[in-house]
């Protein structure tokens, strides 16, 4: 079971980044460089979820033509190649 979503955060200025737990709001540096970090994007599985691996049924959805099952994540089918529509990561679950 994951609760805490885990984000890849990134330093402006360098571009260092970090793949950590996070909550929007607060105030993340890098403990090297002291620069502050942003949330730049949710990784996968999106919390809550009963699973923390991204490719189980669960983090899966199927192809609209093909029906293989394919990541949350993909934006084109990889069997078929239909472009997949967007998920806003909210209304899915
Ligand atoms: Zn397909």
């Amino acid at each position: 079971m994951i609760r805490e979503q885990i984000y890849r955060l990134r330093a402006a200025a360098s571009g260092r980044e970090a793949i950590a737990p996070a909550e929007l709001g607060r105030r993340y540096v890098d403990r090297e460089t002291g620069e502050e970090m942003q949330p730049v994007a949710r990784i996968l599985p999106l919390a809550p979820s009963d699973s923390a691996l991204p490719r189980t049924p669960a983090n899966l959805r199927p192809c609209r033509r093909c029906d293989q099952l394919i990541g949350l994540d993909v934006s084109d089918c990889p069997y078929c190649g239909l472009r997949q529509p967007a998920l806003d990561g909210e209304s899915e679950r």
